[in-house]
C-alpha cells in the first residue's frame, strides 16, 4: 500500500463539495476480511459466496456456509454486507461440478444454474439469513439476471426460505435483495427492475464484456476490451439514470469501481456508491476527496461525447492532472 494513503482510513469518501461516495469492498476469501477492515470500508458491496465453494472442493452443507457468512456479517457489523448467490459458469467453475459447453460465457452460468437447482440455492439463502440472525446487516444479490421472471422466481425462493425458518422457530426477516446489471437486457429492464427489488449493483466487468461481446479473458481480444468503450460509458449513465430519477440504491462493483480515474467517470455519471478489491480502496479515496462533483459531472458529459476509449483516459487524465 502506498504510505500516506493509511492517514485516509478512518476520513470519510466524499467530493470536495461534500457529496458523500459509499467506498465498499469486494471479498471472497475469509483474509479479505482483514485487509477490507483496514481499508475503513463502509462495508461490502461483494461479497463472490462462490470462491469459498471453490475453496472447499465440494458443496458446503447449510451448516458450514452459515459460519462462513456470519463471519462477515459479524465483521463488518453494523455495516451492510451484500451477499451474491453463488454465480458460477462462465470463467468461475467448480471442479465437483463440471459444466462442459461450447460457449460458458453465453450458457448455463449464474443465477440460470441455481434456479434450475432451487435446492442449492434455497440451501444458500438459508445459511445466509441463519448467518444474520441478531444482525439486520445482510443484503442478498442475484447475479447474471436476464429477465424479469428470474427475479420474480428468485424472490420467491427467498420468501419460501424465510418462510421455512420461521416455521422452524428461526426468526428472520426478508432481507434487502438487489439485481446485479450485468448484461445489455437487463440495461433495458432496469425500470421493471426497480419496481421489484431494493438495490441495484452495476457488474461492469460482465457487462463489458457482453455490451463489446468480447471475452474478458482473452487476451487475443484483451486490447478491445474497456469498460471506458463510450458504448459501455453510455450504458452506465441510462443505468444510474434510471436508479437516481426512482431514489433507488444503485453502486458498480465491477473493476471500474476500483480504478481512481473509473471511479472519477462514475462520480460524474452520478454513481454514489463504488465497491472495490481492498487493495484499491484508499487510492479510490484520496483521488475523490480532491474532486468536485460538478467539475466530475461537467467531465464526464464531456467524455459522453468522444468516440475512442483510449481518448476518453487520456481527457480524463488530463482533466484530473489540471484540476490539481
Ligand atoms: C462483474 O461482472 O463486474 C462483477 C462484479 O462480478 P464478477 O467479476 O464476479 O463476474
Ligand atoms: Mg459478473
Amino acid at each position: 500500500r502506498v504510505s500516506g494513503l493509511d492517514a485516509l482510513t478512518g476520513l470519510p469518501g466524499e467530493t470536495t463539495d461534500g457529496v458523500a461516495i459509499d467506498l465498499l469492498v469486494n471479498t471472497g476469501l475469509q483474509t479479505d476480511i482483514i485487509r477490507s477492515q483496514e481499508s475503513g470500508a463502509d462495508g461490502v458491496g461483494l461479497f463472490r459466496t462462490e470462491i469459498p465453494f471453490m475453496m472447499l472442493g465440494r458443496f458446503p452443507s447449510e451448516e458450514e456456509q452459515a459460519k462462513i457468512y456470519r463471519s462477515q456479517l459479524e465483521a463488518f457489523h453494523p455495516r451492510p454486507v451484500t451477499m451474491r448467490t453463488l454465480d458460477i459458469g462462465g470463467d468461475k467453475s467448480l471442479d465437483y461440478f463440471p459444466i462442459k459447453e461450447d460457449n460458458p460465457f453465453l450458457g448455463w452460468r449464474g443465477l440460470r444454474v441455481t434456479l434450475d437447482h432451487p435446492e442449492i440455492f434455497i440451501v444458500q439463502v438459508r445459511a445466509m439469513l441463519r448467518a444474520s440472525l441478531n444482525l439486520d446487516n445482510l443484503r442478498i444479490m442475484l447475479p447474471m439476471v436476464t429477465s424479469v421472471g428470474e427475479v420474480e422466481e428468485s424472490l420467491a425462493l427467498i420468501h419460501r426460505a424465510v418462510y421455512e425458518l420461521n416455521d422452524e422457530g428461526v426468526h428472520v426477516e426478508t432481507p434487502q435483495v438487489g439485481v446485479m446489471i450485468e448484461v445489455p437486457s437487463a440495461v433495458y429492464l432496469v425500470n421493471e427492475f426497480i419496481s421489484l427489488v431494493d438495490f441495484l449493483s452495476v457488474g461492469s466487468n460482465d457487462l463489458t464484456q457482453y455490451i463489446l461481446a468480447v471475452d474478458r479473458n482473452n487476451p487475443r481480444v484483451a486490447g478491445i476490451y474497456d469498460s471506458m468503450h463510450p458504448a459501455v460509458l453510455k450504458a452506465l449513465k441510462i443505468i444510474v439514470a434510471a436508479g437516481n430519477a426512482a431514489n433507488m440504491e444503485i453502486s458498480v462493483c465491477g473493476e471500474l469501481a476500483g480504478d481512481p480515474l473509473g471511479a472519477v467517470a462514475l462520480v460524474g455519471l452520478g454513481y454514489r456508491s463504488l465497491s472495490m478489491s481492498s487493495a484499491n480502496l484508499l487510492r479510490v479515496k484520496s483521488v475523490l476527496r480532491q474532486i468536485d462533483s460538478g467539475w466530475a459531472e461537467s467531465v464526464s458529459n464531456d467524455l459522453l461525447k468522444l468516440d475512442d476509449p483510449k481518448v476518453i483516459r487520456s481527457t480524463l487524465q488530463l482533466a484530473l492532472q489540471q484540476t490539481g
